[in-house]
């Protein structure tokens, strides 16, 4: 879990925990992930309420007071890992307190991008309904830059995650999200969609469960190296995010970081790539933080070619960007 372009060293869910709205099954329907049926929550065990479901028998594992509605069948996490601790298959730094997360916000700095980003996503959200309900998957800390989503007072934010945290009220594969059709006014997925098997099939899920004109915003690594060990899968270029999302109406979109921060982190991948550790790799990686000040001069097209990584801001839509429309989005943006 290292070198992630926002922040992966995981804190605490800020003063507010997710959770804290009264029972989760009281608030919104839970369906189960294999057949869609409805769920029944227990204190210790969850269950498909429809008796041809093998989750019916099997039910679905309960950590932390939290179900797991992951269908085992059909998932990179296994049912195992959910016998003990908080389900997570790595390490976590939920305090935000090793050495390796220090050094990794020194190197890294702040995500202005998505604090903007945030204030936006909140004013339109706020403009279309009176208590925006917003699904954050991947939510399992406070993304960098979003701690705005957290500290509003007027939005109900349900927390998703694969390992459980005081920022999430359920788990699941974000592959089959356990919930109905239409239920969410917005979804936050920050720092996440490299990290899933199939991402078109993740933000076909989004679509599913956001209303009609229902806010996205994401943000996705693009030269960034492998981080989160074998839980590493797919790089985006602002063109294929933008074509990710092509059901979506864009409203903004662009670099999170920028070239500079991208070297950066090669510098510190080529030294451990050579035989050094961890934490001296980072040590002398160091040396070379100046080189992201060199972002801020970057001209918008080139940094946008060698970005760290790329967000996307847009509503939901009932059509699709066209296969020809794609050339012009590059050229014109
Ligand atoms: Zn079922």
């Amino acid at each position: 879990m290292d070198g992630c372009f926002v922040d992966v060293s995981r804190g605490n869910c800020l003063d507010r925990l997710v959770g804290s709205e009264g029972r989760l099954e009281s608030r919104l329907i839970l369906i189960c992930p294999r057949c869609k049926a409805r769920v029944s929550v227990a204190a210790d065990r969850a269950f498909c309420t429809d008796s041809k479901c093998i989750y019916a028998g099997q039910g679905f594992p309960v950590v932390d007071g939290q179900p797991v509605l992951i269908d085992f069948l059909d998932s990179i996490f296994q049912r195992s890992n959910y016998k003990e601790g908080n389900g997570s298959a790595i390490a976590r730094d939920p305090s935000r307190s090793g050495l390796r997360s220090r050094l990794h916000r020194f190197v890294d700095g702040d995500n202005p991008v998505a604090v903007r980003n945030c204030r936006s996503f909140l004013a339109l959200i706020k403009a279309q309904s009176r208590r925006p309900r917003v699904l954050v998957i991947g939510g399992g800390s406070v993304g960098k830059g979003a701690e705005g989503l957290y500290r509003d007072p007027d939005i109900e934010l349900i927390g998703t995650d694969v390992y459980a945290s005081s920022c999430t009220d359920l788990l699941c594969d974000a592959h089959k999200l356990p919930f109905e059709d239409s239920t969410f006014d917005g979804v936050w997925v920050q720092a996440v969609l490299e990290h899933v098997l199939d991402p078109h099939i993740v933000v076909s899920e989004i679509h599913r469960v956001l209303r009609k004109d229902g806010l996205i915003y994401a943000e996705t690594p693009f030269m960034q190296q492998v981080h989160e060990r074998a839980y590493d899968f797919t790089r985006f270029t602002p063109s294929g995010h933008r074509w990710l999302f092509r059901r979506f109406e864009e409203i903004a979109a662009g670099p999170v970081t920028g070239p500079g921060v991208a070297l950066v982190w090669s510098i510190r991948y080529l030294l451990r790539s050579l035989g050094m550790g961890e934490k001296i790799s980072r040590l002398i990686a160091m040396l070379f933080v100046w080189i992201r000040w060199l972002d801020r001069f970057c001209q918008s097209r080139m940094a946008a070619d060698a970005a760290g990584g790329v967000f996307f801001l847009g509503r939901r839509s009932e059509s699709a960007l066209s296969a020809a429309s794609m050339v012009s989005y590059y050229e014109d943006s």
